[in-house]
């Protein structure tokens, strides 16, 4: 390969950030927390291990995702729960905040609605930072782990991917068929995993989670959500998915609700005010 001989010169160009995300709507955290308080628990389901679940958010709800148990990586999907067709938009979370999400971070809808489905309001391994090797916790890079590319690689079928697990859950949920359910099902946000890329090849990597019993990440519903997560079948991903051979815990959805009183003056986000002509009249 012939570097030009400007290579070093256009190499050190200083890169700009794509998206100021100080110029995005903030979130009244304020109110938020304030509200979190006194919610009550209202509604709780537990992803079995290798399995998903699925839970219904209200609007100025909060979701709480925890682990119990033992570390355990969860694979979430988040639909408008009345409009399936607006769902959790991993790749747009990930170009508006960065590869890793925490408190005060937002997961964004799909077009055309593009507009915040949730605010995270607690996460309690906010602590970990970014480590030595690029690595960080709840990330928005990774897929899901799916049997098609087990296919691909190792030439043989697996069935309790998290993305066949959230598959069956939502088909379960919603009595669909699986063929009719597995369109839906999206790019996710990675709970409790631990991931980068590595800085000499650039390929995406996992390492074990720091979460433990107990740790928890917790959201805050800006529409009706209708959560779906995977308990991965890699378990805490500290060494490979995809198998029956990580030892893997459950992870408990919980949904606690506030006083409407102290969400006065909050309001589910309007969907994104675009036109939607593209140019054309
Ligand atoms: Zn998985």
């Amino acid at each position: 390969m012939i570097e030009p001989k400007d290579g070093a010169v256009r190499r050190a160009v200083a890169p700009v950030i794509c998206y100021s995300v100080s110029d995005l709507p903030q979130p009244n955290l304020g109110l938020y927390l304030n509200a979190a308080e006194g919610a009550v628990l209202v509604a709780k389901a537990t992803a079995a291990p290798r399995e998903a679940a699925c839970i219904e958010v209200p609007a100025g709800s909060f979701l709480r995702i925890t682990s119990v148990e033992g570390p355990q990586v969860g694979d979430l999907n988040l639909f408008n729960a009345g409009d399936l067709s607006e769902q959790f938009y991993s790749g747009k979370t990930r170009a508006l905040h960065g590869t890793h999400v925490t408190t005060g971070d937002r997961l964004w809808s799909s077009f055309p609605h593009l507009r915040p489905m949730a605010t995270i309001v607690a996460d309690t391994l906010g602590w970990y930072g970014i480590d030595e090797y690029g690595g960080s916790v709840h990330d928005v890079i990774g897929t899901r782990c799916d049997p098609y590319t087990g296919r691909l690689l190792r030439g043989s079928d697996y069935h309790n991917c998290c993305h066949s697990n959230l598959t069956r859950a939502f088909a379960d949920y919603l009595g669909l068929s699986l063929a009719d359910a597995e369109p839906y099902i999206h790019d996710v946000l990675n709970v409790f995993m631990c991931t980068g890329f590595t800085r000499d090849t650039g390929q995406y990597f996992m390492k074990a989670s720091p979460v433990r019993p107990d740790d928890y990440i917790e959201f805050f519903a800006e529409i009706d959500l209708l959560a779906v997560m995977s308990a991965c079948p890699g378990g805490d991903c500290g060494s490979e998915h995809t198998s029956d051979s990580a030892p893997c815990h459950p992870l408990q959805m919980s949904v606690r609700t506030p006083s409407p009183l102290v969400l006065e003056g909050w309001s589910s986000p309007m969907p994104n005010a675009y036109s939607g002509s593209h140019g054309r009249v």
